[in-house]
């Protein structure tokens, strides 16, 4: 069994990508090739918002999203210590401070209880992760936000095709980003991803760093970088996005038989109201994790951490100055949480493999 199974869903659509990539190989504009144009539109269509600037990765869209807000060194952006080292890699990186806040445990997003009080005058956006596919409260986010006229910056490398009151993923911030990076529920075959937003200044902004800073050819404006999306994989994205809503469908459909099947023995994903969920990771939450993770294994169950270790212990932020403590719900989340292997092609037989291996394994572990 896989974890995230990419062979059969290639065999799927098959005909499409390899004559999608086909055309590209044979008109041989690899670099900005016709098919960036039709699949940025496409996906600001799929999205619902005005612009789409695709990119080199979701960690490149990022940068790229808080450059074009102008956001450097003395500023601070505000995200959680319970994601991917992308998110605060990236303030970082342009010089910016990460400042964190803790999740709220039933949903892993950031709690926005917290949000007012760490809001600074130096906050220069805030950045909530979508994690594990779903959305956090955006009306609620966006009136803090709002309230202080704070640019809001969606990470949604891990909820592109997830809803809330029935608007995409991505399309209801200052500036929405994904990742097509293979694994996610809407992936590439190599790195890429995307930025969304309705405002035209920060859309020709971003596509202009994107390439360098330039507006017009050998006219540089800008700071910018090399962060093109490639036409090959922009050939891939155009093969699956017609099937893409489907996916996302399916995904909420497995995701709920996991949880009616496990809700019984173990901590399951909860759905907020007004979300649809698309389970980028289905992840559980158990006591004694690494012993059920390590059973699992035996019965060739594949599983996955995410994540272990909460940013504000990692090294490379070591002198922000937090310490272990600071946010005791990530901290948990990093002991307890564990993905179980999700896609929208798992059968029902493989599905109910890995309930009944855990279901014996929590057994065991409960009469040892
Ligand atoms: C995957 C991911 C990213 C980065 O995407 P890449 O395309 O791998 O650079 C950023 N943030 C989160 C939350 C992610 O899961």
């Amino acid at each position: 069994m896989q974890f995230i199974d990419l062979k059969t869903q290639y065999a799927h659509y098959q005909a499409e990508i390899d004559s999608r990539m086909q055309a590209v190989m044979e008109h041989g504009r690899f670099i900005m090739g016709p098919e960036i144009a039709e699949c940025e539109q496409q996906l600001a269509e799929f999205a619902g918002v005005e612009h789409c600037i695709s990119v080199a990765s979701g960690t490149m869209s990022l940068e790229i999203a808080l450059r074009a807000l102008d956001i450097g060194p003395g500023d601070e952006v505000i995200t959680t210590p319970f994601t991917w080292i992308s998110s605060a890699e990236v303030i970082r990186l342009v010089g910016a401070t990460p400042v964190f806040i803790d999740i709220e445990p039933t949903t892993f997003n950031l709690d926005l209880e917290q949000l007012e009080a760490a809001i600074s005058a130096k906050t220069k956006a805030i950045m909530p992760i979508s994690l594990f596919g779903q959305m956090p409260n955006f009306e609620r986010l966006n009136e803090i936000a709002g309230a202080h006229n704070i640019p809001v910056l969606e990470d949604g490398a891990q909820s592109f095709g997830a809803t809330q009151n029935g608007k995409q993923s991505c399309g209801v911030t200052t500036i929405g980003s994904t990742s097509f990076f293979p694994a996610k529920p809407l992936g590439c075959y190599g790195d890429g991803g995307a930025l969304f937003t309705n405002d035209e200044q920060l859309a020709t902004a971003m596509r202009a760093i994107r390439t360098h800073g330039g507006t017009k050819r050998h006219h540089h404006t800008l700071v910018g970088t090399n962060g093109r999306f490639d036409t090959l994989q922009a050939a891939v994205i155009l093969a699956k996005l017609p099937h893409f809503a489907n996916e996302c469908s399916r995904r909420g459909e497995i995701g709920a038989r996991y949880s009616s099947l496990l809700r019984d023995i173990c901590q399951t994903p909860e759905v907020a109201p007004g979300n649809t969920h698309v389970y980028a990771q289905y992840t559980i939450r158990l006591e004694n994790r690494d012993e059920i993770a390590a059973a699992l294994k035996t019965s060739d169950i594949p599983t996955a951490v995410y994540y272990p270790k909460c940013l504000h212990e990692q090294p490379v932020f070591a002198d922000l100055g937090y310490q272990y403590g600071n946010f005791p719900e990530s901290e948990r989340a990093s002991k307890q949480v564990l993905s179980l292997p999700m896609h929208p092609f798992l059968a029902e037989k493989d599905q109910d493999s890995v309930v009944d291996a855990l279901r014996n394994a929590i057994t065991r572990s409960i009469t040892s």
